[in-house]
């Protein structure tokens, strides 16, 4: 009897081991496939800047070099190409990091809407390229204190601004508002009357290299980071982050953060 209890055992046992072992070699196998997908997305993303750089370059090897006019328009904008290679690895830094947890947040008291402020003094020309209006409401006069990670909340509210005037409209708006909400929070909106977001892309917005449009998001430039980037940081915060577009008309993308006391 004894023998046979023992034998039960041992299956169960030798069946719950099979059964883990499986499940580690799926979980392998999905890490696996996302580090190859991810391999995959920055190449890709890599190749355009660089293939233009080279463009470029060989030109002027090719003779332009001697054209004075054509040197320096060339020279930009290889300059330009090496320029956003730079955001591109910096974004993929950030992301990286932010993936393994290691978000690092530096919390302290400031003023929301001095970041507000810079982020549209920086923006300014961006926005300008375009006939985009930067809207900050006048009533914003008095400090709004908030205690979060500075440098990494303008990161997402340039991230944001970024977003709407890239796929805002010619002679469109931006506008930020900030708004009370209950248990000491504020809600930081950022909205733009551009192309809107169809419905069934909005779940996977967030996801990193996730573009509406592959080849149009790609002309406007940008890593397909920009949402991801917001996300982690919004979220390490333990604050919500809220999306509403509407195709054609516009998107609203907004965050809550915590007032000082
Ligand atoms: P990208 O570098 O492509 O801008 P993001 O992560 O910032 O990457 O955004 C992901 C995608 O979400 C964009 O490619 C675009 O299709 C869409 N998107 C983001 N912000 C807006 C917006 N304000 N209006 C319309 N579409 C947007």
């Amino acid at each position: 009897k004894s023998i046979t209890t023992d034998m039960a055992t041992l299956t169960r046992e030798l069946e719950k081991y099979a059964r883990d072992k499986k499940r580690e070699i799926e979980t392998l196998k999905i890490e696996e496939e996302y580090r190859r997908e991810f391999v995959g997305n920055v190449s890709h993303e890599l190749k355009t800047p660089l293939f233009t750089v080279q463009g470029y370059i060989l030109t002027l090897l090719d003779g332009a070099m001697n054209d004075k006019t054509l040197r320096k328009k060339y020279l930009q904008r290889a300059e330009k190409g090496v320029e956003r290679l730079i955001y591109i690895v910096q974004d993929l830094d950030m992301i990286t990091k932010m993936e393994v947890g290691d978000l690092n947040l530096s919390y302290s008291e400031f003023n929301i809407v001095d970041v507000v402020q810079s982020v549209f003094d920086l923006l300014e020309m961006k926005a300008d390229k375009k006939s985009i209006m930067l809207m900050f409401d006048q009533k914003y006069i008095k400090p709004i204190t908030v205690y979060a990670d500075r440098d990494k909340i303008q990161q997402v509210i340039t991230n944001l601004v970024v977003n709407s005037i890239k796929y805002g409209s010619d002679d469109g708006t931006t506008e930020v508002g900030i708004e009370d909400l209950v248990n000491n929070k504020i809600i930081v909106r950022v909205k733009d009357n551009g192309e809107g977001i169809e419905r069934r892309h909005i779940p996977r917005l967030f996801e990193r290299f996730y573009r509406v449009d592959r080849s149009g998001a790609r002309a406007e430039g940008g890593s397909g980071l920009g949402l991801a980037i917001v996300k982690h940081i919004i979220e390490g915060h333990d604050e919500k982050l809220y999306v509403e577009s509407e195709h054609g008309k516009g998107s609203e993308f907004s965050f809550t953060l915590e007032k000082t006391k």
